[in-house]
């Protein structure tokens, strides 16, 4: 079910528990404020999620709540982790799913990376 992305953070969400350790993850990368790990229901053939350590609940959460210094060093990792999964040269998408139309699922915000073939037309 789609979230209502202006809820307050939920500390039981699921990413929330991946974060604590007690959900396992298939983490491509990990530093003090960002984790990446591999979708459990990958849509492409490389389908990993990048979210923050923060508890933001989507992306206008986080514009709204995160310094700066936050969200520069995420927007970097991201481009950084598309680098070592080697989506930049064939080229890849990132997606990020925000509130009921956006269908966002887990209210925790995550940004998808999608690559490993050609992905076609996106479909609104
Ligand atoms: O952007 P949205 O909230 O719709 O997507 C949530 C994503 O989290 C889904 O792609 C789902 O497969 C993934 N997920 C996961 N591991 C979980 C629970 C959900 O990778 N334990």
């Amino acid at each position: 079910m789609p979230i209502d992305a202006t809820q307050p953070y939920d500390p039981d969400n699921i990413f929330a528990k991946i974060l604590r350790g007690e959900i396992p993850n298939d983490t491509v990368f990990e530093d003090e404020h960002v984790l990446a790990f591999r979708d459990i229901n990958p849509q492409a053939p490389v389908h990993v999620l990048v979210i923050p350590k923060g508890e933001y609940v989507s992306w206008d959460d986080f514009a709204a709540k995160a310094p700066d210094v936050e969200i520069a060093h995420f927007v970097r990792k991201v481009g950084e982790i598309a680098r070592d999964l080697d989506l930049v040269e064939p080229g890849y998408r990132l997606l990020a799913n925000i509130g009921g139309h956006g269908h966002q699922e887990v209210p925790h915000l995550h940004v998808h990376l999608f690559g490993g073939k050609p992905l076609g037309p996106m479909l609104a």
